[in-house]
């Protein structure tokens, strides 16, 4: 079945009022018209959503967080909930980074609570799952990223990667410059669409998984020519408006 692609800009911990106000006075035009053969989304820090909601509104493109809290309300100083999220018109949030995972201690566990809590209060998870170099060199790629799947398909299932999408990034690829090969992607790829088939055929071919891992315009043809890449989660190339909008209509052109 044909999938609508999806285009991710996480603008990790960058920017500032000035630089966001340029970068949406660069994008605008082009996002007000052109991307009706592909979803756009953009992810920035969490003080900066009202600055994009706002900003976006007039546009088709949605506006993300790159992470919520695991608990729903309450004596969490300093967590933002799945609820605030959806209460300021944010659509969507990236859940289960790999730097969440490595620099903040995210587990399994907790990352599927995340996922959990965005979907109730309907905010659109996109499910980031990725091997570090040193497991895909003991030949442990498929075994690590199908288990951090599972951990959330156990947890809620697999309607909120249907509603969201699911984001295969290989660490060793995030902002190293060093993208997976077309085929190497696709074959992890159509790994997770079998996980994700074990639990609901119909619904695993409704899931978007996107790429992530130093895409850029001259890489994303090749990755998006793919069966089972519907897209890409952009973290260096989406600072620049018109590099995250070249990989657009590369998506577009699909
Ligand atoms: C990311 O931050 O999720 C990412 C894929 O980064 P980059 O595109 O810079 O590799």
């Amino acid at each position: 079945m044909s999938r609508r692609a999806f285009v991710v800009a996480n603008w990790k911990m960058n920017g500032s009022y000035r630089a966001n106000a340029e970068w949406l006075e660069a994008a605008l035009p082009s996002l007000r018209g052109a991307h009706t053969a592909c979803d756009v989304a953009v992810c920035a820090p969490s003080v900066y959503l009202p600055q994009l909601v706002q900003g976006l509104s007039q546009s088709a493109a949605m506006v993300g967080a790159q992470n919520c809290s695991e608990f729903a309300v309450g004596a969490y100083t300093g967590e933002i909930s799945a609820a605030m999220l959806a209460d300021i018109g944010c659509d969507l949030v990236i859940l289960g980074h790999s730097e969440r995972r490595t620099l903040f201690g995210e587990t399994d566990v907790s990352v599927a609570k995340k996922v959990a809590l965005a979907f109730e209060n309907g905010v659109m998870p996109i499910l980031c799952v990725g091997e570090t170099l040193e497991e895909r060199e003991a030949g442990k790629t498929l075994e690590v990223v199908t288990s951090q799947l599972k951990a959330v398909l156990d947890h809620c299932g697999i309607m909120p990667l249907v509603a969201g999408a699911l984001a295969y990034e290989p660490v060793w690829a995030i902002g190293t410059g060093k993208s997976a090969s077309p085929e190497d992607a696709q074959a992890v790829h159509a790994a997770l669409r079998d996980a994700l088939a074990r639990v609901d055929a119909e619904a695993a071919a409704r899931v978007r998984i996107l790429y992530g891992g130093s895409v850029k315009a001259g890489n994303a043809p090749a990755l998006f020519a793919q069966n089972d890449i519907d897209g890409a989660l952009v973290g260096g190339a989406s600072l620049k408006a018109q590099d995250f909008l070249a990989i657009c209509r590369c998506a577009e052109a699909l």
